[in-house]
């Protein structure tokens, strides 16, 4: 027997059409890059949204194929976002920090037909072109004057938005994110009508981003990282108020946060840092900034004193964590029941780790030694983090095998320990995570203990060949401009932090760590660095 409701498909462009009727007039504020601010409406994105889909059937763009941008955060890239899926198409949001060989290589992997483009991506542009034969449209979202480049506003602006959404069904993909592929080459996941939809809707929960129609959100996360965390798509649903900036200076942030009543943001935590820079500087604190209420905070781990400012001036702080395989959100920081009866200091220690799972998503820890060993909930064993849920990778776009198990469990390639709560905690990489004499050491424990030295700017921990304990840790430091320390001086730091077998056999400072394309540390490379070095 089947249940007799109705079929209403889960596609995307519901989402625009929801916040074009029921949010029209709410506005969307965009800082350019030449210091211009312009300002549009849902109702004026889905106007855009349906031009663009009649610009894009003109060029010949249709069911399934891809739409690229290489572009900041604006109102003219949430436009793309709506009319590259209302034709029917996949909208593949490019890192315009990858290298040359992995911008080339993933266009061409996802034979992508249109680019649209900032002008301050055009060097991009006019370098990689020839090595990019199936593009055959470009568009420059903000030509400056005198330049040949096509402008979107043109493009768009010879049709009338007279047109439909492209039918489609909720299973066929809409989205393409290619992991930045710390080894090999970057991976596509490709996502779904039907699992962004599911993404969305989780997106605007009290447990997640907080969002109703009376949130300004500023999302800092690029729309081209991991689909800006959903915030496009689940902002719609709300209708929320969007401010964007095409820049990332924090001094423009500040002003912006301050001058559009920003209640929301979300980003990784060198941005806050940056900020709590800029602000430090101008002698005013993140309560100066106004209206700032939530927070969050994802992509790497959020140190301690983070949280700690946020929450002292008064702001929600959800530490996230997920990935491009999850859509991305995983867990975040959903508060406890008991939580007013908490100490600020619990408070604190709480929100450092990473939260529990939305609804929807299933985690489990696996021994590092035997995958097939499910661990116990019990806040100390750590294991290989595995997650499962419609809104999950199940195979890599093009890939030949499925990259799950046969039970949908999708392997993080992070070391976590879940709680008996189900708030997850990370402790490390599987790739990172230091074995010495048959035990663990987290790497990102002792990395996160010695940036809490006030001479230390960045460390990373890795693990040496040992001809006894088979690996031992040694930490990589950059010391703060205008301060010195010596080795010593950081193991002491680290005596009370971190267990005595844990510290480090040698601290070795370096002028910089090497990162990767999405700014996280390249464990990878530092290890190439060090291939040759033996210890005493
Ligand atoms: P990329 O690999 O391209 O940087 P992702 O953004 O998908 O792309 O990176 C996901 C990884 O980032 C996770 O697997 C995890 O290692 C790390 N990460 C994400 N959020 C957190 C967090 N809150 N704390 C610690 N690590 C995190």
């Amino acid at each position: 027997m089947l249940g007799v409701m109705q079929d209403w498909d889960l596609v995307v462009t519901h989402l625009i059409d929801h916040a074009a009727s029921g949010y029209g007039s709410r506005e969307h504020v965009t800082h350019w890059a030449d210091g211009s601010e312009t300002r549009t409406t849902w109702a004026g994105v889905r106007r855009d949204a349906l031009k663009m889909t009649q610009a894009l059937r003109a060029a010949g763009v249709g069911k399934g194929d891809r739409v690229a941008t290489l572009a900041m955060n604006h109102a003219r890239h949430l436009v793309t976002w709506y009319g590259a899926v209302g034709v029917g198409g996949v909208l593949h949001t490019i890192n315009p920090r990858l290298f040359d060989e992995q911008l080339e290589y993933i266009v061409n992997h996802a034979e992508d037909r249109v680019l649209l483009y900032d002008a301050a991506f055009q060097p991009i542009v006019d370098r990689m072109r020839d090595r990019w034969p199936s593009v055959t449209t470009y568009v420059c979202f903000d030509p400056p004057a005198g330049s040949q480049a096509l402008a979107f506003e043109d493009w768009i602006g010879a049709f009338d938005g007279n047109t439909t959404w492209e039918k489609v069904d909720e299973r066929d993909p809409c989205m393409l994110c290619y992991t930045s592929g710390t080894t090999g080459h970057p991976k596509g996941v490709l996502y779904e009508h039907r699992s962004t939809m599911l993404h969305a809707m989780a997106g605007v929960q009290p447990n997640i981003f907080d969002l109703d129609s009376r949130a300004v959100m500023l999302p800092i996360v690029p729309m081209f990282h991991a689909a800006s965390w959903g915030l496009p798509w689940s902002g719609a649903i709300s209708g929320i108020k969007f401010v964007y900036s095409a820049v990332n200076d924090p001094t423009v942030l500040c002003d912006l946060f301050e001058r559009e009543k920003v209640t929301h943001s979300a980003g990784v935590p060198t941005v806050w840092l940056a900020m709590f820079q800029c602000l430090d500087a101008q002698g005013r604190d993140v309560r100066d900034l106004g209206a700032l209420q939530t927070a969050v905070i994802g992509g790497s781990a959020a140190p301690r004193f983070m949280i700690e400012r946020l929450m002292k001036n008064g702001v929600r702080v959800a530490h996230a964590w997920g990935m491009t395989e999850t859509s991305p959100i995983g867990t975040t920081g959903a508060y406890p029941w008991n939580w007013d009866e908490m100490s600020f200091a619990e408070q604190v220690a709480l929100v450092q780790k990473q939260g529990r799972p939305a609804f929807g998503v299933e985690l489990r820890c696996v021994s590092l030694d035997d995958p097939n060993e499910v661990l116990p909930r019990d806040g100390v064993t750590s294991g290989a983090l595995q997650v499962r849920g419609p809104w999950v990778i199940k195979r890599y776009f093009k890939a030949e095998e499925d990259a799950v198990d046969a039970d949908q469990w999708f392997d993080t390639g992070d070391v976590g320990v879940l709680h008996p709560d189900g708030t997850l905690q990370l402790t490390d990489r599987t790739k990172d995570v230091i074995k010495s004499g048959g035990e663990w050491i987290s790497s990102v424990e002792l990395e996160n203990a010695a940036v809490g030295h006030p001479a230390i700017a960045e460390a990373a921990a890795i693990g040496i060949a040992h001809p006894k304990w088979d690996e031992r840790p040694i930490l990589v430091c950059v010391a703060k401009e205008g301060h010195s320390v010596t080795p010593g001086e950081v193991l002491d730091h680290l005596g009370d932090k971190v267990a005595k077998w844990w510290l480090p056999d040698a601290v070795e400072f370096v002028d910089e760590i090497p990162h990767t394309g999405t700014g996280k540390i390249s464990k990878k490379d530092l290890r190439e660095r060090f291939r040759e070095y033996r210890l005493a």
